[in-house]
């Protein structure tokens, strides 16, 4: 039986990028699914949280932020599900504490940065500490978390079910000094989703972007025993054309590129 189901709604890094060149990966921004008997547990809402069905009468809904650059927020109020009758969905990070969380995003979500202020206008936003959230998910899911190498902080979290884990890396620059630590949290993950942005020649100029390459998959995905290494965060301007042409040099059967709508039961 299917323990759980993860599904991507959004593969693209940095903004979303709506072009024909992109129909086969997908243009727009991280949004990650994981779906078992009684919750949908979302990590980030990028503009793919947009297309996400959200089955407010009969799930609990969580979001779990991995940090709050735009790209990783910028599509919570455009699911209009949102806005029909249904369960509150809680929000939360463990990159800092529910006043911050609360604070960030709505300070994002309203005033200068747009035109409605949402959490005054849906109560059933509720914002929630990292430890409550835990708890009202731990039935079917635990949750670890681990800091990343970052510009402003990241998080990546572990989900687990009884038998299943699933690893979301999102932003990520690989460094060797992480390397000890993430191996630890990853090891013999069913699932990682792996911060894609560069290949390893690019990142030879992008030192210090918070990003990592392609090429670093391959090798961690062997150090950490991972099963699936799912690469995501796809460089704004990365064509469908260029991708298919990078998943060619791509040895390791179990590395492969992430597209929107991409779904795997675990
Ligand atoms: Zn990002
Ligand atoms: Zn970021």
């Amino acid at each position: 039986m299917t323990d759980m189901k993860f599904l991507i709604h959004g593969t693209r890094g940095s903004a979303p990028n709506a072009n024909k060149n992109f129909l086969k990966y997908g243009g727009n921004t991280s949004c990650f699914e994981i779906s078992t008997k009684n919750q949908q547990i979302f990590c980030d809402t990028g503009t793919g949280f947009i297309s996400a069905d959200l089955f407010r009468k009969t799930k609990s809904i969580f979001i779990f932020f991995s940090h709050f650059h735009h790209d990783h927020i910028q599509g919570l109020p455009f699911n209009l599900a949102l806005f029909q009758e249904g369960k509150d969905i809680v929000l939360t990070s463990a990159l800092t504490n529910q006043t911050d969380v609360l604070e960030t995003l709505q300070k994002y979500f309203s005033g200068s940065y747009f035109p409605v202020d949402i959490f005054a206008t849906l109560n059933h936003l509720s914002v929630q500490s990292f430890a409550s959230t835990l708890k009202k998910i731990k039935d079917e899911i635990t949750v670890d978390f681990i800091h990343l190498n970052h510009p402003g902080g990241a998080v990546g979290y572990k989900f687990s079910s009884q038998k299943k884990k699933v690893v979301i890396l999102l932003d990520n620059e690989f460094s060797d000094q992480q390397e000890n630590e993430l191996i630890y949290f990853c090891k013999d993950a069913d699932l990682v989703v792996w911060d894609a942005m560069f290949t390893e020649s690019e990142l030879n100029h992008k030192k210090g972007w918070g990003h990592s390459s392609i090429e670093q998959a391959e090798k961690f995905s062997l150090k950490a025993n991972i099963n699936k290494i799912v690469l995501c965060h796809h460089a704004t301007d990365r064509s469908d054309h260029h991708i298919d042409c990078l998943s060619k040099n791509i040895r390791s059967p179990g590395v492969f590129f992430g597209y929107e709508k991409m779904s795997i039961s675990l």
